[in-house]
């Protein structure tokens, strides 16, 4: 999609401090990060939000789960633990209409939601 960012950087268009991809995935350094690690994870497929899986993108949802993992472990944040957020619409707050996971750790989180 032209005029979406994290399209732009998975092509390569704007600046991205990409730290994992492959045909189904790309994650990027946060440029507002809340943590020590803050890596986003989304799908190289422009799908806009958490509704817009279709029935066959289940290996990049599967690609998704297993790239979370293995930065986890690059970062050395797998043992201690770490959050997974995807804001979804309007009253999930997100602001960038590319699927996203939220990686976030290298720090102990305030207890969560609301
Ligand atoms: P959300 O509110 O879930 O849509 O989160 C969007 C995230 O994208 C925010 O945490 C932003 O800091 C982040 N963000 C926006 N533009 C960029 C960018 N060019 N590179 C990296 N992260 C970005």
């Amino acid at each position: 999609m032209t005029d979406c960012i994290f399209c732009k950087i998975i092509a390569g268009e704007i600046p991205g401090d990409i730290v994992y991809r492959n045909d189904l995935v790309c994650a990027f350094r946060d440029i507002n990060p809340v943590a020590p690690t803050h890596v986003l994870i989304v799908p190289t497929r422009h799908i806009a939000d958490n509704n817009g899986w279709a029935d066959d993108d289940g290996p990049t949802a599967a690609a998704i789960f297993t790239a979370v993992r293995e930065i986890a472990e690059q970062e050395g944040i797998a043992e201690n633990g770490y959050r997974l957020i995807a804001n979804t619409g309007p009253h999930g707050r997100q602001e960038v209409p590319h699927l996203h996971v939220h990686l976030i750790g290298g720090q102990r989180m305030q207890h969560p939601m609301g």
